[in-house]
């Protein structure tokens, strides 16, 4: 490891950015004392040449569970400076903003405040407080505690599948274009083996466990508590889509139409959801405060906060239209409701939610590459 370059101080370039990724990864297939951690190790071992697709790759395997860092005999202050939950997740940054559609800029983005995530942030909550604005203007008709005596269900409908296929058809080019860049071939997709394999590591969040001894975060002492809450917030957040899918189903197909009884499956899953979201999200920002910022990208925390603060609204807003439904202020707990999912919808690309994209195709592809994996 002599001819190994030694680390850039302070930040980096962004073409620095693979190179000081290339450097650290390089002394770990060399060391390979970490390879029972996790996913990225060994796939990293499966690679003689590391192009800047494997590193992407790689990053996206890595669920920071720093469990590699802790145990580092080069870590700082070694001069080898090897770091991997940082790197790594400097480069999970930077790729998701690379991998997003470059949309033509409007001409009001030209003010300096307008540019980028803050203006498409702007632009979403003024959109969405518009539309909820619109809606309330039209209400429909309904006993007491309906959505749709408050606003009429038409209006309801386009409010949120308008920002709701915006946000899904963005997700899906970014996910197609870092496939194609990361995977190669489209017909890797259609792998079912793989998917099985994905879909299996993805709902027991195995790589949360740190090879065992569960994730040294946010301390150097091993925890369950990073994995546990990030499970409220996962399986939360697809009770609160259950609790949905379950509702439009009594409408539609049974025709039955809100306000549904506490004791029903919309409003269970959703009081489930909501309470799961609520108690992950405030206990990962609880776990995020006391870890330790050197082994992750300041851009990477924030859009950490930025997705937590904004499932909490999520569910605190959504528990508040379940709890206030037959009181005079529900008309606005349902308005805020909407539009904070209008606004989500709309930022849903631009956040950290689409590391559930990028970290899913990640492990079908290394699902793909190692099919032995349990
Ligand atoms: S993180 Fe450190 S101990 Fe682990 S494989 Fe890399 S160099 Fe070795
Ligand atoms: S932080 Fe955890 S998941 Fe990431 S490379 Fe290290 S051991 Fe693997």
């Amino acid at each position: 490891m002599d001819d190994l370059p030694l680390p850039v101080d302070g930040p980096l370039p962004a073409d620095g950015l693979f190179a000081e990724a290339r450097r650290q990864l390089t002394i770990c297939n060399a060391c390979r004392y970490c390879e029972g951690y996790c996913a990225v190790f060994p796939a990293l071992e499966r690679r003689t040449v590391l192009e800047d697709p494997d590193i992407t790759h790689l990053a996206n395997l890595c669920h920071d569970c720093r469990a590699c860092f802790t145990a580092c005999m080069y870590a700082p202050p070694h001069e080898f400076a090897v770091n991997p939950p940082a790197v790594l997740s400097e480069v999970r940054r930077r790729t998701y903003d690379d991998y997003l559609p470059k949309l033509p800029r409007p001409p009001w983005t030209g003010l300096p405040w307008m540019r980028g995530r803050a203006g498409v942030a702007a632009l979403a909550v003024v959109a969405a407080a518009g539309v909820a604005a619109l809606a309330l203007a039209v209400p429909g008709g309904g006993p007491a505690g309906s959505p749709y005596r408050v606003i009429a269900y038409p209006a309801l409908l386009v409010l949120v599948a308008l920002p709701c296929a915006w946000g899904v058809a963005v997700l899906a080019m970014a996910a197609a274009r870092y496939w194609r860049q990361t995977a190669g071939s489209f017909r890797g997709l259609l792998n079912g083996r793989a998917w099985l394999a994905a879909t299996r590591h993805a709902a027991t969040l195995r790589y949360l466990r740190g090879g065992g001894a569960d994730c040294s975060y946010p301390t150097d002492v091993p925890s369950a508590a990073r994995r546990r809450l990030h499970g409220c917030v996962a399986y939360g957040f697809l009770a609160c889509a259950g609790s949905t899918i379950a509702a439009a189903a009594e409408q539609d197909l049974a025709g039955v139409r809100p306000p549904y009884p506490v004791v029903s499956v919309p409003v269970l899953l959703g009081i489930a959801g909501g309470l799961g979201l609520m108690a992950g999200c405030a206990g990962l920002i609880w776990l995020r405060r006391r870890a330790d910022p050197a082994s992750s990208d300041p851009g990477m925390t924030s859009r950490d906060y930025g997705l937590l603060i904004a499932l909490e609204i999520l569910a605190v807003s959504g528990l508040l239209t379940l709890v206030l439904r037959q009181t005079p202020v529900y008309a606005g707990v349902l308005a805020l409701h909407i539009a904070a999912v209008v606004t989500c919808f709309c930022m849903v690309p631009y956040t950290k939610f689409s590391h559930v994209v990028y970290r899913f195709l990640a492990l079908v592809h290394d699902s793909a590459e190692a099919p032995g994996r349990q």
